[in-house]
């Protein structure tokens, strides 16, 4: 099942995406709700991101072969940082190029998790029951900041820095999806999830013994190989099998 968010004459909407169509749900989606009547057709309306996570917490190298495309040791345990929540997107959305303090913005394609219900230390063979589903995230990065602080708030924080979408698929096994990323059409990574260092469980694991995972948060598990700049006017894609496609346009900072 596909539970999107979107707004529809002015109003935030939920609703199941089935084909071409998105079907209006009364309820809550990360508790109890049924299909209403009322049906859209997809492109009719626009899809915002699928949920409005307290925080999303990302993985920095989870994939072997990125830890090897810049010369890192494989981790022991998994290296956690955070991006605010006013960086989510939706898919369609823009992601501004923050010209005034970056030069070096890349897209990473990860396979996010979005968590269902309140999350505090639980137990690896525990996690899946405290998942709603699974969608595309990208983590966009000011790489030469990261390079410059050492903390990666800055260059992982800015506003629209956390596309998310285009919906949460609830039937998804995440253990070997394949996750590309596309810049103006053309591929740029193309790996299984399969290939993490830490997977799924264990990282939902490992972060709710650190912090409470709310209903709505997102873990970013990890980019592959393949990471590389954008530039305003670019269009980067990541495609998830078995969700989507997130698709956002780079476009250059608005004059305030
Ligand atoms: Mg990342």
């Amino acid at each position: 099942m596909k539970l999107a968010r979107f707004l529809k004459n002015g109003l935030i909407k939920y609703g199941i995406v089935e084909g071409e169509d998105i079907i209006e749900i009364e309820g809550n989606i990360f508790g109890s709700f049924k299909k209403t009547s009322i049906i859209s057709k997809l492109k009719d309306v626009k899809l915002l991101a699928p949920c409005e996570p307290s925080k999303v917490v990302a993985i920095g190298l989870n994939y072997k072969a990125h830890a090897a495309e810049f010369s890192k040791p494989l981790p022991e345990e998994p290296m956690l940082f955070l991006k605010p929540s006013t960086a989510v997107i939706g898919h369609g959305d823009e992601i501004i190029y923050p010209h005034h303090m970056s030069h070096r913005v890349d897209y990473e394609g990860e396979l996010a998790v979005v968590i269902r219900k309140k999350a505090h230390m639980v137990k690896k063979e525990d996690a899946k029951d405290y998942i709603l589903g699974y969608t595309c995230i990208n983590d966009v990065t000011a790489r030469d900041l990261q390079g410059k602080d050492i903390q990666y708030t800055r260059a992982k924080g800015f506003d629209t820095f956390a596309p998310i979408g285009p919906w949460v698929e609830t039937d998804l096994n995440p253990e070997n999806v394949r996750i590309e990323t596309y810049l103006n059409g053309e591929k740029r990574q193309d790996t299984f999830t399969s290939d993490m260092i830490f997977d799924v469980y264990h990282l939902l694991s490992f972060v709710s013994c650190v912090m409470t995972l709310c209903p709505g948060d997102v873990i970013a598990t990890g980019t592959p190989s393949g990471v590389g700049k954008m530039k305003p006017g670019d269009i980067v894609e990541v495609r998830i099998e078995g969700i989507g496609r997130l698709i956002n346009r780079v476009s250059s900072l608005k004059e305030v």
